[in-house]
């Protein structure tokens, strides 16, 4: 592994590079105080420096909406699109984002592996970026720090002056290629503070959960949550959708989309016939928070949630998914049979 240092007068000139031979999808500004990924035009336009993206690197490789078939019943025929890897370069990605993109990617190649999701991830190459973690951030309790550069090619870490650069992989080198970084071998922090946390590792998380089905907490919880489904939309680990098909008035063509769904709604519950199989919105945060800490946790041992802080910082109604968690905790440990 090599390092480097980029000053800060120089950032725009390396983003110019990257750009000169490749595509690439960068944070930006986004009306008064967000912050998006988006394809860059204008190195001048990245912000490297930020708390945390709207939605994460993950709406690239599963759209919002996607179309996955188009049928016309006058042929007989139906037509699949194509889908192409996604061939670019994803500058200024935290740590927990790629943390949740390879949590995307266990859910996408176990069992019936999702095609489009899996195409689109080939052609990425990601340059991380470190972060000061702000009062929502608390990915430091599930095992994520600032400056982990797991899946990394490349990582920037801030310094005073500018950035250490870490070239990870053959790939970080050749984007670096043809740039002049100046060697660097002054020690990097490695520890962040973060001011919100888990109390307790995942192993021991499990058993909070397991005994925290009817726990008071989803209801006095479900008194203020709107059911608004923000959580869900804005979460990187978040994966679920539903699947929709239209057909044009004279019924001779059509098409299937897919498009992000979350539990939190009702909608999402209701199946054929008129069931609704989570009705209460006790029963839908009892769920959206067992995905994050105990359904696939059971599974691999990891918790699904990255620590981001996204959905208690989108949440209206200023409802804290560590909140709940420290809650339970503390509950459980007042009864110290369950944690054995
Ligand atoms: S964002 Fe907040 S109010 Fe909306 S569903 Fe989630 S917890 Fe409830
Ligand atoms: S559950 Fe909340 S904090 Fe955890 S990954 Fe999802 S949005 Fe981020």
């Amino acid at each position: 592994m090599a390092q480097y240092f980029l000053e800060q007068a120089r950032v725009t000139d390396f983003i110019a590079h990257l750009l000169a031979h490749h595509t690439v999808y960068a944070p930006h500004h986004r009306g008064g105080r967000s912050f998006a990924f988006e394809k860059t035009s204008d190195p001048e336009a990245v912000v490297l420096d930020y708390p945390r993206v709207l939605n994460a690197v993950k709406k690239f490789f599963l759209p919002p909406r996607e179309v996955l078939l188009h049928f016309d019943l006058t042929r007989d025929t139906a037509a699949v699109p194509k889908v192409e890897p996604i061939d670019a370069v994803f500058l200024g990605v935290h740590s927990y984002d790629l943390a949740a993109v390879r949590r995307l990617d266990f859910n996408f190649s176990t069992g019936n592996p999702e095609r489009n999701y899996l195409v689109r991830r080939k052609g990425a190459r990601f340059i991380g970026v470190s972060y000061v973690p702000d009062k929502h951030h608390f990915a430091g309790s599930v095992g994520i720090d600032p400056y982990d550069m797991t899946g990394c090619d490349m990582f920037l870490t801030k310094h005073a002056d500018g950035w250490i650069v870490d070239i990870l992989t053959g790939e970080g080198s050749e984007l670096a290629a043809g740039f002049k970084l100046e060697a660097h071998d002054e020690p990097k922090p490695r520890r962040a503070h973060f001011t919100q946390h888990v109390f307790v590792p995942q192993a021991r998380l499990g058993q909070v959960m397991e005994a925290s089905y009817d726990h008071p907490v989803w209801n006095e919880t479900a008194e203020t949550c709107l059911s608004c489904g923000t959580c869900n939309l804005v979460c990187p680990t978040c994966y679920c959708f539903n699947v929709e098909e239209s057909v044009g008035i004279d019924c001779t063509n059509g098409h299937r989309e897919r498009s992000w769904d979350g539990c939190m709604l009702r909608g999402f519950t209701e199946v054929a016939g008129g069931e609704v199989f989570r009705e209460k919105v006790a029963a839908r945060q009892r769920h959206r928070v067992y995905r994050k800490f105990k359904y696939i946790s059971d599974v691999t041992g990891q918790p699904w949630c990255v620590g981001c802080g996204r959905c208690t910082a989108s949440c209206t109604a200023k409802i804290s998914i560590v909140e709940i968690v420290n809650r339970l905790i503390r509950d459980s440990e007042r009864d110290e049979s369950i944690l054995t």
